[in-house]
């Protein structure tokens, strides 16, 4: 191809490697290519510039080899939600101005070749960047894994892991105004703080503090546990088994805990799964994704109301990601970290 007018210089975030144990700053590699401004014609691509772009675990999930089939190619950008305009549709469905939202890559223009699993976005009068959070994959994640895997009731117990993260902040909330009993954990006081004081939640510990979780969930839950949801994995799991109710539900979102281990660590107490009769299972956001507007309209109107709040970091510059990613995983960011790659 010729470089032509339409040919700008885009920066990218690449993947040096398949990513085993601890994810490095130096796995991800900034680099700047060619692009060009065009969806090719018969492809039904679209070309978007990139806006805002979400920090995810689940981005660093993708650099481990065969996950979900997946995989980012090493070399290629790291893949992720982002929000982002249309610059050029070969799609009937898309049009040049239209925002987006969806999977896109770690760079300032990407060629989408399958925008049908993008998601238009209508509503604007809420911060553009809610896309990547409470009106994005983590709040549809939160409001299917809760309503649709957890069957809450008013008055139910409610624990939930990294709950001051982009899914925990939301699953409190949505639970809270169902009329749970709501307890969460995190890794700082001052995300502690957040919790009791800015979404709600009845009580709130700091994970980090405590010698002992079976002895911490007592404290808090004199009278067991009706549903755990579960973002962390490994010693929490553990302790939340022993102080389940009967007919408990564990809905699994994520386990991050696991996630930089090249061994994932065992579960020792499976046995209360027979005492307590505990149902767990599975969650994958892509199962689910027909709940989106149903889910839009829902949270929209709590947000417009106040009923609903969400706490992000915005990160300046495509640059930034690979350490945002890190902090992320270290617990030093607080909310969700959103990396604003352009102006809107
Ligand atoms: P998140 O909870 O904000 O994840 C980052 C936080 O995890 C960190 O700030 C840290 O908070 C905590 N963390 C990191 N290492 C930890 C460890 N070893 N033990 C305990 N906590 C640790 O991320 P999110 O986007 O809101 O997602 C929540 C979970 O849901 C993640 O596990 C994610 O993979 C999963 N997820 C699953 C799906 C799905 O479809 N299944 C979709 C979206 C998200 P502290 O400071 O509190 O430790």
């Amino acid at each position: 191809m010729d470089k032509g007018e339409e040919d700008v210089s885009n920066k990218q975030v690449l993947l040096r490697d398949y990513v085993y144990g601890s994810l490095k700053e130096t796995d991800m590699v900034l680099s700047t290519g060619t692009t060009h401004l065009k969806a090719p014609q018969g492809s039904k691509a679209i070309l978007v510039k990139n806006i805002y772009l979400a920090c995810d675990p689940y981005s660093r999930e993708l650099m481990k080899k065969g996950f979900l089939d997946d995989s980012i190619k090493p070399g290629s950008a790291i893949a992720g939600f982002g929000v982002a305009k249309v610059l050029d549709s070969d799609h009937p469905e898309f049009k040049v101005g239209d925002l987006v939202w969806g999977m896109t890559k770690w760079e300032e223009y990407s060629l989408i070749n399958k925008p049908e699993f993008m998601f238009k976005i209508h509503n604007t009068d809420v911060p553009l960047s809610y896309y990547t959070g409470i009106l994005g994959m983590p709040g549809l994640t939160a409001y299917a894994c809760f309503f649709e895997l957890c069957s809450p009731k008013k008055g139910d117990y409610l624990f939930v892991s990294s709950a001051s993260g982009a899914v925990g902040q939301i699953v409190g909330q949505f639970a809270k105004l169902m009329g749970c009993y709501v307890v969460g954990s995190a890794g700082s006081d001052d995300k502690v703080d957040l919790l009791k004081n800015k979404f709600g939640f009845d009580e709130a510990f700091n994970y980090k503090k405590e010698p002992d979780f079976d002895a911490a969930l007592k404290r808090y839950f004199p009278d067991g546990i009706d549903i755990y949801f579960e973002n962390v994995g490994g010693k929490m799991l553990d302790a939340v088994l022993l102080n389940m109710r009967p007919h408990g539900r564990i809905a699994v979102c994520g386990m991050i805990s696991q996630y930089n281990l090249e061994q994932h660590e065992g579960v020792h107490n499976l046995v209360n799964f027979i005492f307590k009769r505990i149902r767990m299972e599975g969650f994958v956001v892509y199962e689910h994704v027909h709940l989106y507007p149903k889910f839009l309209d829902l949270t929209l109107q709590y947000i417009k109301e106040g009923k609903m709040v969400f706490i992000e970091d915005i990160i300046e510059g495509l640059e930034s990601g690979p350490s945002a990613l890190i902090r992320l995983f270290a617990g030093h960011i607080v909310g969700k970290p959103v990396i604003r790659v352009s102006s809107e």
